[in-house]
């Protein structure tokens, strides 16, 4: 027998299940919903025009292939936090972020947990919205963190369940980490109001909660990078310490480039330093230093004029597109005959539409309409196309009469 013989096969992860039945599936006019990348109105992937032109600048400059430091390329690392923060941000201005490149999001909010898990002097319990991204709790379970929920969805409106929030989140044990999306919420596609920001900012401070921010979608749920910061940038002015992972996988569409941000805020630029050593500790044995092209082009995109303004209007031409074919879903299902309200498809945000589809409705629009979606109902809105919406119209129309 073979040393491995006890190991047992494990499920399939839930997003790539869906996309290898897709492959398999030979009706034309079958639809993949599930994976969150960007497509265009074709249905192809799309590499952004100004990462195209970066990408030919760098090549250009014939640079070497050395290792970056342990926490990553510099100019890159203070291009992440400054597009987050804005200009005239008071922690930058003295220095007191550390901040680190890591592997896209993922892998920030890894650094992350493997950081609060040794050195978040509360207890090791960190609360996240219910639902959250699929990805979150193992990210942090891996890490010795223990997830707990606080409610954000309801079922009844396809909306933001506010007053549930609110609740719960007075509820949680002072001292204990607080897990948000600054914007573009993955499942769901549901954001607070700037209102009730403002409100769960107050309260997570009264409560003494630590802010652990996902943003995973700068620019991407509205076309403007400075308003889905509005979050961050909020309890920043409040006075908040918190920590951020951000990601340059959808507002750059640099996916497998892995380019993403972990910071920690911090009090003054002595507490950054030492929080940095600390960081870059939990680095060096996980895998030494981060991948260098694809935080070469956002570093490139960052720091030149022009082609800065070129990825805002690119990014800004995704958001519209989804905001537009949300609007178009929506339409159609009213001109179907669909008795239901659909308003949740447009007042939704980002990559992502909680459509409040059953398993059952889901099953059904898999085998009858060939449409791949994972089985909470959730539709990957950058899927949608002005070619494949009547047909995805008709199916959601038929299996929800
Ligand atoms: N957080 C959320 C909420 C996400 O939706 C995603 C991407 N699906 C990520 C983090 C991380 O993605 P990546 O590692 O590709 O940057």
């Amino acid at each position: 027998s073979s040393w491995f013989s006890g190991v047992q096969m494990g499920p399939p992860d839930a997003i790539l299940g869906i996309t290898e039945a897709f492959k398999k599936d030979k009706n034309e006019k079958k639809i993949n919903l599930g994976a969150g990348t960007y497509r265009d109105d074709n249905g192809n992937p799309f590499v952004l025009p100004s990462v195209r032109k970066a990408e030919e600048k760098i090549m250009a400059k014939k640079m070497n292939k050395e290792y970056a430091p342990i926490s990553g390329i510099p100019e890159f690392t203070d291009l992440a936090i400054k597009i987050a923060l804005g200009d005239d941000s008071p922690n930058l201005q003295k220095k007191s972020n550390a901040t680190v490149q890591a592997i896209s999001g993922t892998g920030s909010l890894r650094i992350g947990a493997a950081f609060l898990s040794k050195f978040w002097p509360g207890g090791k319990d960190i609360y996240m919205p219910s639902p959250t991204w699929g990805n979150h709790v193992p990210v942090f379970v891996h890490s010795g963190m223990t997830p707990k929920t606080y409610r954000y969805y309801d079922p009844k409106t396809c909306g933001f369940d506010f007053n549930g929030c609110m609740e719960d989140i007075r509820k949680i044990p002072a001292k204990s980490v607080i897990l948000l999306h600054a914007c573009a919420h993955n499942p769901t596609g549901v954001d607070p109001k700037p209102e009730q920001w403002r409100e769960m900012c107050e309260v997570i401070k009264e409560k003494q909660l630590y802010p652990f921010f996902d943003m995973a979608y700068q620019g991407f749920a509205s076309g403007n990078c400075e308003k889905d910061a509005f979050a961050v940038r909020l309890f920043e002015k409040e006075g908040h310490q918190f920590c951020l992972a951000q990601s340059f996988a959808k507002n750059m569409g640099l996916y497998g480039e892995r380019a993403g941000a972990f910071s920690v805020i911090c009090q003054d630029k002595e507490e950054a330093e030492r929080v940095m050593s600390q960081v870059k500790i939990l680095i060096r044995p996980m895998y030494s230093n981060p991948p260098i092209h694809g935080a070469r082009i956002v570093t490139e995109i960052l720091s030149d004029p022009e082609l800065k303004k070129q990825w805002l209007v690119d990014v800004k031409q995704m958001a519209d597109r989804i905001i537009s074919i949300r609007k178009t879903l929506k339409d159609t299902l009213v001109k179907l005959g669909s008795q239901r309200s659909w308003d949740h498809i447009t007042d939704q945000i980002g990559m992502f539409c909680y459509t409040g589809m059953t398993p059952e409705n889901v099953a059904r629009l898999t085998k009858e309409y060939s449409i791949y979606l994972t089985k909470d109902g959730r539709i990957s809105m950058a899927g949608v196309t002005t070619k494949n919406v009547e047909h995805l119209a008709c199916g959601m129309h038929a299996v929800t009469k």
